[in-house]
């Protein structure tokens, strides 16, 4: 492969990926007194022909699972231009009366998006998008990064790879690779939407989570009332998220991050157990009271229920016939394993996420993903260079803890990471002068 040269200044910083964890950090670079952004030679990569965040999820009516407080900015600065309120407040003064006329504390996830994408936009000069980078390697004789996305090179002195979570298709999905199998995350694109309202044999979603039940509560309302829909999950019942004040400030207060870290990892291997019902697994307690009665409401109008549950379920086989797919679902609740065959014209994976993207970019220098050592302050620690930084962000709930991935301290961390990278920042605030 031929390289495309003329690119081979050295960067300070590279950034691989564009989601919010990113966008706080240039955010938080912003912010920072020593103006980082013009005094420095930054470049964030992004594959995407554009901003978005997780817009295959935009489902009409859904919301925030988290505070609009907890914004790209506002934990580490309230005074920030970067805020979700000044967001607002730049939309013009009816845009943030209205908002509070909401009376909520959790935006719809549409609004969310816009915020993050009027961020983004003015960071649009240092983002390359489209651009897909598949290998990061250590240069021995520069004693530097290099950063392939098709035939295209970087060269940096600081990388941090943000590539946050990859469609997650389990077997026997992947092997079958069909247009009618369809992630999560592309539930509201046009051809999914094409095949949900043309499908006349049912859909079927599987999984247990709050993208499970958001894609059953969606399809409910908009496909024929007779046909099909079923949720399939390996639990014995769908259970609701755990959003209680203590719970919620041991797991998603950004200070704690620290805190985790630092603990025997025996605790905190049962401490992330424990709290795995903030997040993995687990719908919000209204969507679970809206799913049930509708639910009661088939049986009462039909006399069975055609949009139904399947606990304790698993796939069993799934083929591919001319236009549907034969999926096989079994149960063995009471030791007897239990099958039946139904057509589906499509099914939904809300399978969740891995981190396959960090894996594939790593491999030139850790070809094990275990091998690689993140730090309490996300510096990989095993990299080969003594001068040269690699950071990872967004990676690490085991070490950090289950708000790593989310966004509850993503603007605190993203102004360590700015501290880090170029020395601290000068206090900024408005200060009161009497
Ligand atoms: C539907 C949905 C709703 C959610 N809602 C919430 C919520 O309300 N509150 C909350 O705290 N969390 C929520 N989450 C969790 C979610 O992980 C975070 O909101 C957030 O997206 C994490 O940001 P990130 O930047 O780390 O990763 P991502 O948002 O995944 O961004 C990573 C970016 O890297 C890019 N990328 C990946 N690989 C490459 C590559 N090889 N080269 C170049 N670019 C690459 C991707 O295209 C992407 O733009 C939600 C998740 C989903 C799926």
């Amino acid at each position: 492969m031929t390289f495309v040269m003329g690119t081979e200044e050295t960067l300070d910083l590279v950034i691989i990926g564009f989601g919010p964890a990113s966008l706080s950090l240039m955010v938080a670079l912003h912010d920072h007194s020593e103006n980082p952004l013009r005094n420095k030679k930054i470049c964030v990569l992004e594959k995407s022909p554009s901003f978005s965040w997780h817009s295959g999820m935009l489902i009409p009516g859904s919301n925030m699972q988290i505070s609009f407080v907890k914004d790209l900015a506002t934990p580490r600065d309230p005074t920030s231009y970067f805020s979700f309120l000044n967001y607002l407040h730049q939309h013009g003064d009816e845009r943030l009366s209205g908002f509070l006329n909401l009376l909520t504390m959790e935006p719809s996830r549409y609004e969310f998006h816009d915020y993050l994408c009027w961020a983004a936009g003015h960071f649009k000069d240092y983002v390359q998008y489209g651009a897909n980078v598949t290998k990061l390697e250590y240069d021995q004789s520069l004693d530097l990064y290099r950063i392939t996305y098709g035939d295209h090179q970087k060269i940096a002195k600081n990388v941090i790879v943000a590539t946050g979570g990859q469609a997650n298709i389990p077997e026997p999905f992947s092997s079958l690779q069909s247009p009618q199998v369809i992630h999560s995350s592309g539930f509201m694109f046009d051809d999914s939407q094409c095949k949900l309202r043309s499908a006349k044999h049912g859909v079927l979603v599987i999984g247990s989570g709050q993208s499970a039940a958001e894609i059953w509560n969606y399809t409910h309302n908009i496909i024929d009332s007779k046909l099909p829909l079923t949720l399939a999950y390996r639990n014995l019942s769908l259970i609701p998220s755990d959003s209680s004040p203590f719970v919620n400030s041991l797991y998603f207060d950004s200070h704690n991050s620290h805190w985790w870290y630092n603990l025997p990892e025996q605790t905190r291997i049962q401490g992330l157990r424990n709290g795995h019902t903030t997040n993995y697994g687990v719908v919000k307690e209204g969507l679970l009271e809206d799913m049930f009665r509708e639910q009661y409401m088939q049986k009462l109008k039909y006399g069975k229920a055609y949009h139904n549950f399947l606990n304790a379920t698993y796939v069993d086989s799934v083929e591919q016939k001319d236009d549907h797919i034969l999926v096989t679902l079994a149960s063995n609740l009471d030791g007897n394993e239990k099958k039946t065959t139904q057509k589906f014209d499509v099914v939904y994976l809300a399978t969740g996420y891995n981190h396959a993207s960090y894996e594939t970019i790593l491999s030139p220098i850790f070809p094990h993903p275990r091998d690689i050592h993140i730090a309490e302050n996300y510096l990989v620690e095993n990299s080969p260079s003594k001068n040269s930084r690699l950071f990872v962000i967004g990676i690490s709930t085991y070490q950090h803890g289950i708000g790593e991935t989310l966004l509850s301290w993503t603007a605190v961390r993203a102004g360590e990471m700015a501290s880090q990278l170029f020395g601290p920042s000068k206090p900024t605030a408005r200060r009161f002068s009497p």
